[in-house]
């Protein structure tokens, strides 16, 4: 009697909603893929490792975000860049990068750890995957080409809008620097992935003096 009366009750929670969807008041269903909607700026999507404008990389192999990460899905291993052929500006790169994205809570604090502005997140969130295998994505495939232009492990998936990937939020604080209120309101992010678009931010002698 007791799961009949549950049943029942579901029914009809079931039955107002769609009611109220059918006469088109309150509930609003997204037909994706055939509707999407716009993401906020900030939407926290795949990871891309950037590039500066002369190519070189930007990670230089520091494990920061791996130790931010509280899913503990970064794996990184620097190496030594050579010095008549650098990977990146500086002595080290990293030379293995691996995010599990099975484990990724897109929460954002890796790209907040990097001192170097080397990981950000696109608006990319179609990222269905067939093996746990596939959902660790390799170096290979969050590096941005050297044109700016990023990979995808399956660029002929049907169902993904790779134009996603050239937008990323690339933020880098969520708060000021140090708490100075002079960064309140100052632009801290990039619109776009690819290499670099915004001014350095200030040495903390510039900034203070
Ligand atoms: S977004 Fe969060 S959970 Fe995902 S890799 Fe970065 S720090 Fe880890
Ligand atoms: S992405 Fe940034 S924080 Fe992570 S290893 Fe590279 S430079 Fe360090």
């Amino acid at each position: 009697m007791g799961v009949m009366s549950e049943l029942w009750k579901g029914l009809r929670v079931t039955g107002r909603i769609g009611l109220r969807s059918l006469v088109g008041r309150g509930i609003v269903t997204t037909e994706y893929p055939k509707e999407f909607r716009t993401k906020p700026q900030r939407f926290h999507g795949r990871h891309v490792l950037n590039r500066y404008p002369d190519g070189m990389e930007k990670c230089i192999g520091c494990e920061l975000c791996a130790g931010a990460c509280p899913a503990q899905c970064i794996y990184v291993r620097g190496a030594d860049n050579a010095p008549d052929d650098p990977n990146s500006p500086g002595e080290r790169f990293g030379y293995v990068y691996e995010i599990n994205m099975l484990r990724c809570i897109f929460c954002a604090l890796c790209v907040e750890a990097c001192p170097t502005e080397a990981i950000t997140m696109t608006h990319l969130f179609e990222m269905s995957v067939t093996s746990r295998e596939e959902a660790i994505y390799t170096k290979e495939e969050l590096l941005m080409r050297p044109d700016g232009t990023v990979p995808h492990p399956r660029p002929d998936d049907p169902y993904a809008d790779l134009s996603e990937l050239e937008v990323a939020d690339g933020w880098v604080r969520a708060t000021a620097p140090s708490g100075s209120a002079a960064y309140e309101g100052v632009k801290m992010w990039q619109d776009t992935a690819g290499p670099a678009s915004w001014d350095p931010e200030p040495d903390q002698e510039t900034r203070d003096a």
